[in-house]
């Protein structure tokens, strides 16, 4: 993942894999970034990736069961940069996993389409995983840029 300047803030959430908890934690890194001063559209985007990340946690990774996910989110220059947890069952093949309409529970009316729009709503997406160990989801974006654009453009 691509670092760009020094970080300015940080913060780390501890959560039970509860599916209740997955609004919880969205609503919790959109407030987090509102210091970036993003668009409504950027929030939407994080909140998104967010939710999709944390669910997969709970419904993958500890498959229902109570135990905890991490997020840790910090900035660095006009950059958000998050990471996702669990200690779950991990993923095997994290190519495969990844790619768009892969699923492995598709029992429960799962799309196969959570790390797409990870990947469609960041900038970065590095997924680290191992079998019986757990998941890491690492995602980046670049915060405020339309807005950088639009200020240079009314001067
Ligand atoms: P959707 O997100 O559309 O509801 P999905 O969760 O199956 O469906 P993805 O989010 O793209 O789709 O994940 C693809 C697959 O990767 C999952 O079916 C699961 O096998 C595996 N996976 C994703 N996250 C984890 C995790 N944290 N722990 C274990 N396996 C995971
Ligand atoms: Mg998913």
């Amino acid at each position: 993942m691509e670092h760009v300047g020094d970080v300015t803030n940080e913060m780390e959430l501890t959560f039970d894999s509860h599916s209740s908890n997955e609004a919880f934690a969205r609503v919790t890194v959109a407030a987090f970034m509102t210091q970036l001063n993003p668009t409504v559209e950027e929030v939407a985007d994080v909140k998104t990736a967010v939710s999709e990340a944390v669910t997969n946690a709970i419904i993958h990774g500890y498959e229902n069961r109570r135990r905890k996910v991490h997020i840790r989110a910090w900035t660095e220059g006009k950059s958000l940069y998050l990471e996702v947890s669990d200690e779950g069952v991990g993923i095997p093949d994290i190519r495969k996993a990844m790619e768009p309409l892969f699923t492995t529970r598709p029992e429960l009316e799962r799309s196969g389409m959570g790390f797409s729009f990870m990947e469609a709503f960041m900038d970065e997406l590095e997924v680290e995983s191992e079998p019986g160990r757990g998941t890491t989801v690492r995602m980046r974006k670049e915060v405020g840029r339309g807005r950088d654009l639009w200020t240079t453009q009314s001067l």
